[in-house]
Formats: structure tokens, sequence, C-alpha cells
């Protein structure tokens, strides 16, 4: 509890401060004022403020009471002596005989030998150590809490001094070393993948509205239409940037443009002008009733949209207030993350793509507008970091790892370091896989592999080309449907599904039919009150209960690929009779294109994705119905082992590169074989060059995988004798070993496979 006296010592000393860093004159002579001030004021003989300069280095900046020719000479490293212990720990501390204290460091040019008690608090912003205030007496005095409370508070308002760069260069308050302010790592969730470096970029659109009341509400509903075709105008120039040709983000912005004309929201502005608020009021008032609303909605897409709505509304406030924020976003670091509580899509390109390195957000699911329209960019993104905006300031160095969900800010050298590595790492990989891009992916012995890349985006099809992929593997169609805020009609998916044969120029590629729910969110279909939404109503179920939308979409399908090859794929089938039902609803389709008079594929080949451990059962009865088969291994590992696919406590626990999962592709790709029917696999494992291998090892000839995993997975092919590893992969599974990861890795090197 801080007594009310010393309350009323620190209010009458910070009304002094105020003034003092009010008033005029520069930084450094209000700093001298404001020692002065509290020394009179907290009846110290000396009052003296450190600031920290590059390279952890405490100077003394001002002073009232030591000898004035030690400012700007006397320098301390953080730890050393007094000042330096409290800017490492970040604590404040008192002492009647500070002379007596073991980290006590004398400073003959201070002419401090006289003052024996000694106070010291950090000066402390965000979670950064900027400096120390520190005030001493000549007597062994015994300075109380409540004193040290008042010199807390007048450290923080001398913050905003010590921050505001004029002191000392903003650029060098950005700790070189983790000292002065701890490192953290946050976990998060991958919402895109890719690793960036850079430093952080805060990004707080909230404008403070602060004309409330309006003269004339003509003039503000006037205003208001203004800013609006302002905003639509600046929509409209995105449109014509070449990244926004084509894609799932232009349907984003398509939606976001849309908003600019949703009438509802727009009345509830303007009766909110007409009852006397200013335009920029009247928006900042519907923002608020969005927000209010917004936390009472737990559907994760409606959240989402309505984010975009408190995206343009907050447009909105900048243009009413002529604060048009992309001439300061001009001055973006050459590698900037972007932190943000949660961003709109139309907000992300105020910000040069080619700045940017990555975004964190606290917020974000996979279906955020945002993540798709960064995915196409070409960001890593993190999302659901908690309070990161409380635990970062602007500038501090961080590394965006969406590959594995994570964030460190203020990284320590070794991590940035091994960052550093692994990316120009990457870089010179990417070189030599550019290389393999037209070489075969065959094997030592001239074994064909078939690789192809698994897509979901429009976007991606430029990777197919790039990567030398033999095709598609896998479409998943659903990603365009998430970036929707309705239903695609069949005309729109047909053209989309068009673009995207066009685009493959001719290789194969495999759409799979709508696979959505588990963690694929559509606002649609799918219910929020599943105890186990993986093992729940999703996928095949849903559009075999919902036929309308599986007959849309291959309606669009058939046509899209009209006088080519359609390959269609069914995911998530768990019994024969499925298939059945799926096949007899093209077949239903085909006959109506045909009756139409439309022309149809010259060759449609159906498949089903194996991911439901029960089909593998049922191979005989399956495999006469099916042109092809795909192992979705991300189901099948969560249903063969009985372990939930997005629960990091239990993601290490089972190894696929085990007797039990081997001897299950073995044993299926024996049956496709025997019956003539292509197999692949196309989940994460596939990407991986030693589960690669071992795939092939099974007896798998073709695998689909994300485009960077091709040069990897192509590189081991190519230097991989199958025959020396059937028989040794064979050998293996009647082990009980958990794992057969080390005795496969072995094998890779004494056979010199190439990773
Ligand atoms: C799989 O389950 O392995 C798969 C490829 O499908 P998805 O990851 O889209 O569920
Ligand atoms: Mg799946």
């Amino acid at each position: 509890m801080v007594s009310s006296g010393a309350t009323s010592v620190s209010r009458r000393l910070l009304g002094r401060l105020r003034d003092v860093m009010a008033g005029g004159g520069t930084a450094q002579e209000r700093l001298d004022k404001v020692v002065t001030l509290i020394a009179r004021d907290m009846v110290a003989e000396v009052c003296s403020c450190y600031v920290m300069r590059a390279g952890e280095v405490l100077e003394l900046f001002a002073t009232e009471g030591l000898k004035s020719e030690s400012v700007h000479r006397t320098r301390l490293r953080v730890a050393e002596g007094l000042v330096g212990d409290i800017a490492a720990h970040a604590r404040p501390l008192a002492l009647a005989d500070a002379q007596a204290h073991p980290h006590f460091a004398y400073r003959p040019e201070t002419g401090e030998e006289v003052y024996h008690s000694l106070m010291g608090v950090p000066i402390i912003r965000g979670s950064r150590v900027l400096g120390v205030l520190v005030v001493q007496n000549r007597t062994m005095r015994h300075y109380t809490e409540e004193e040290v409370e008042t010199l807390e508070t007048v450290a923080m308002v001398l913050a905003e001094l010590v921050a505001s760069g004029d002191l000392v260069d903003r650029s060098e308050l950005v700790p070189v070393d983790g000292n002065a302010v701890l490192p953290l790592r946050l976990e998060g969730v991958r919402l895109n993948g890719g690793v960036g470096l850079g430093v952080a970029v805060l990004h707080r659109p909230r404008i403070v509205v602060r004309r409330l009341v309006a003269e004339d509400p003509d003039i503000e509903m006037e205003r208001l239409q203004r800013a609006l075709a302002a905003i639509k105008s600046q929509i409209d120039v995105l449109f014509t940037r070449p990244e926004m040709r084509d894609g799932e983000h232009r349907d984003v912005l398509e939606t976001y443009r849309m908003f600019t004309e949703d009438k509802g929201w727009l009345n509830r502005i303007g009766e909110a002008v007409r009852t006397g608020l200013t335009a920029e009021a009247g928006v900042q008032k519907v923002l608020d009733d969005t927000r209010a609303r917004m936390n009472l909605i737990a559907d994760a897409y409606l959240r989402e949209r309505l984010h975009d709505f408190e995206d343009l509304a907050n447009r909105l406030l900048q243009q009413l207030s002529g604060d048009d924020e992309e001439g300061s976003r001009d001055d973006l670091p050459e590698a900037a993350i972007l932190v943000a509580r949660n961003i709109g899509p139309m907000e992300l390109f105020d910000y040069d793509p080619r700045r940017l390195r990555g975004l964190v957000l606290e917020e974000g699911s996979t279906t955020s507008h945002v993540a798709i329209v960064a995915r196409a960019l070409d960001i890593p993104v993190v999302g659901r970091v908690k309070d990161v905006l409380d635990m970062i300031e602007s500038l501090d160095p961080v590394i965006c790892d969406g590959d594995n969900g994570q964030v460190f800010i203020r990284p320590p050298e070794d991590i940035r370091d091994s960052v550093v590595e692994a990316l120009s790492e990457r870089q010179i990989r990417r070189a030599v896989y550019a290389g393999l891009r037209d070489l075969p992916a065959v094997t030592r012995e001239g074994i064909q592999i078939t690789l192809s890349m698994n897509a979901g985006l429009l976007l991606d099809l430029q990777h197919l080309h790039e990567s030398g992929a033999d095709g598609i593997g896998l479409y998943r169609t659903e990603l365009p449907f998430m970036a929707r805020s309705a239903l695609p009609d069949v005309d729109a998916q047909t053209l989309l599904y068009r673009k995207i044969l066009d685009q493959a120029e001719g290789k194969r590629v495999v759409f799979r039919t709508l696979d959505v729910g588990g963690d694929k969110v559509l606002p649609y279909w799918n219910p929020s009150d599943e105890d186990n939404p993986a093992l729940g109503w999703r996928s095949i179920r849903i559009t075999l209960d919902r036929p309308a939308v599986m007959r849309q979409q291959l309606r669009a399908l058939l046509r899209a690929a009209a006088g080519r090859e359609l390959s269609v794929m069914f995911p998530m089938i768990a019994e024969v009779a499925e298939l059945v039902q799926a096949r007899h609803i093209l077949d239903i389709e085909i006959a109506r294109e045909r009756t139409l008079g439309r022309p149809l594929p010259e060759r449609i080949r159906v498949g089903t994705m194996l991911e439901v451990p029960a089909l593998a059962f049922q191979l005989d009865a399956l495999l006469p119905l099916v042109d092809f088969v795909s192992i979705g291994s991300n189901d099948l590992t969560q249903f063969l082992f009985a372990i939930d696919r997005g629960n990091p406590r239990i993601a290490e626990r089972y190894d696929p590169l085990s007797p039990g999962m081997i001897r299950f592709m073995q044993t299926v790709a024996t049956k496709c074989r025997a019956y003539g029917v292509d197999l692949s696999v196309c989940g994460e494992m596939a990407a991986r060059p030693l589960e690669a291998m071992t795939l092939i090892g099974a007896g798998i000839r073709s695998l689909s995988v994300t485009a960077p995993a091709i040069g990897p997975v192509k590189t081991m092919v190519r230097s991989l004798d199958v025959g020396a590893l059937e028989p040794y992969l064979f050998s293996l599974l009647d082990l009980r070993d958990h794992s057969l990861r080390s005795r496969l890795r072995g094998f890779a090197t004494d056979h010199g496979v190439s990773f």
C-alpha cells in the first residue's frame, strides 16, 4: 500500500514532471531539469539518470549532485556495479549502506564516495530496460517502500522520454544481446509455413476519435460517402496489381469490397450520424458495437467476417481523420515482422510485401482471410500467440517460425545465427534442387517414381512448373471454398477448375472433392457442437448427406475438364458402399451433361483416398471399382494409432516408421499391384525423405508432396537402390521395436542415399 503522504508527493512530482516534459528545450535539457526536480522533491543530494546505449552499456546522461564532468563519460556494463545490477535484474534496489554491497563499483570521476545510501529503479518500457534512475544520500538513509514506488512511477514517465529516440537513436535501444530483457519463445499455431527473420513492426491501427459532436449531419454524411468512395478506389487500385490477377486472395478482396456496400452496416453508421455524431464517431460507435458482438460469437468463421468489418472501419477512421497511414508505412524496415492482434486482408497490403518476412498474430485461424492472403504472398504466419503485443517492442528482433508455429522475440545470438544459417542453407539447397528440376525421379536401378505436388490454391500452380513435379497428386478443393463468404456456384467453380487445368498445361491434376470438417471449418454446414470433430460429420459424410453440393462440384469438374482428362478423388471413404454412392452421383452428372449435349472429359479417372483403416480390409471389393488409390497418411496415422493429429502432446508418441505402419503400406501396395490400380501416398509422410524412402521400399511408386519437398525427395530417389532396400525392410517388419527410424537411417548412410 502506498501511504497518502507518498501518493501526494508522487502526484505533485508527476505534475511538475509533466510540465517539464511538455515544455521546450532539447531532450537533454529536459532530462537535466527532471533529475534536479526529483532530487529536490525526494530530498536526495543526488539524482542520476543512466541510459542504455548500444552494446548494453549504461551511460550517465544527467545528474544532480555528482560531478558534471562525469556526464556522458561514466559508463557501466549491464550487471556491473549497483546500477548495472538493477538493469540486469530489472528490479529496484534500496540500500542504506551501498558501499558495503558486494556489487558496489566505485567510479572516482563521479565523486560519489561521500554518498552512503542509494536507491535505484530500472527505467522500463514494455519488457525492456532502457536505463536506470538513481537517488543517493550522504547519510545512511533507509528508503521506504513508498519512496521506491514513487521513484518507479517517475521512472515510468521518464521511459517515454528515453524511448522517444531524442536522447539516443532509437536503433540503439534495440538490445544486441538478451541481457537487458529476456529472450522469449512463444508458442502459437502455424497459419503459413516458412521462417522469417526481421525486426518487429507493431500494427496498431486504432485511431482516437477526438471530434465527437457534429455541427451538421448532412455534411457528416457527405464526408462519410467521400471516405467510402476513397476506400473503394484504393481497392480498385489494388486489383490492378500483378499479384492480384488471379487466385483466392482476389476473392477475399472482392468479398471485402462487398462490405463497403453492405446496407445494414452503412445504415447503422448513418443512424449514428443523424443522432448528432460526427462521421468518425459514428463509425467508431458501430465498430464498438461490432467488437462487443464479436466477443459473444463463438463461431470462428463469423468472427473472421466481423473482423473484416473491423478492418474496414479502421480504414474509414483513418480516411476521415486524414491520417492515411500509408506514408508512415513507407519507412518499413528492410526485413520486417508484422505483429498484430489481428489484421485484415486489405491492411496487409498497406505493407510492402517484399519487406515483410513474417506475420505474428494474437488471433487468427487457418481460415482467416489474412492467412489466405499471406499464403498467396508467401509470408510465414504464426497465429494465436497469446499477448504477444504486450511482450514485444517496436524494432525488437523477431524470428517468425511458421513451420513450427513458434516465435522468438529478442532471440539470443546462437538461435539467430542458426536461423540465418538455415535460411542461407535453404537458399543454396533451393538452387541445387532447381538444377534437378528437369531430371527424372528414377532410382539407381532405373525404377521410375512419380513425384507429384499437393496444391490447394491457384497460386500454388506456379510451383508445379518451377519444381518439375509430374503433376498435382492432390488438389484440395476446399481451400477456395474457405476463402469465400458463400458457397461458390457451378460457374465460379468451373472457371476455377478450368484455370487450374489450363495452368497445369497437360500435367495430371487429381481433384479431391470437398473435404471439410475436422480441422477445416466451413460456415455453411459444420456443426460446432461435436465432441470429436475428427471422428464426426466431416468430408464425404457431409457431401453424401448434402448431395446437391457434391453434384454441383462434380458438374463443374466435368465442364472444366471437357475434352481433357479428369481425375476425381473422394476423401475419407470408410466403406465400399460410400464409394459406390459417390460414384453413382458422378454417373448422374455425367448422364446429365450428356443429355444437355455438353462435351465431356476425354477420360475420367475415379479414385479414393485411403485414410480410414477399415477400407484396407475391403480392398478386394474396392479395387475393381477404382482407377487409383491415394493414401492420406495424415488422417490414416490419426486413425491407425488413435492419435489426434492436432494434439502436440502426443504428436511424437508413435512413429510412422514403425513395423505396423510399414506393414500396412506394404499390404495395400501388394494388393493394388495385383489389381493394376495406381497407388500413391499424399500425406505429409511422403514429403520427408527418410519416410519417402521407406514408402518406396514398401512398394509404393508414386508420391505427392508439398512443392518444397519435391527437390529433397527427388535427390533421395535418384540415389536409392530399391533392390537393396526391399529385402532389408522386409526383414525388419517382425521386430518388436517402437520405431525403425534409426535402422533405416543407418541403411541410408551405408548405401549412400542422399537427403
Ligand atoms: C491426409 O489426411 O493425409 C490428407 C492428405 O488429407 P488432409 O491433410 O487434407 O486431411
Ligand atoms: Mg485427410
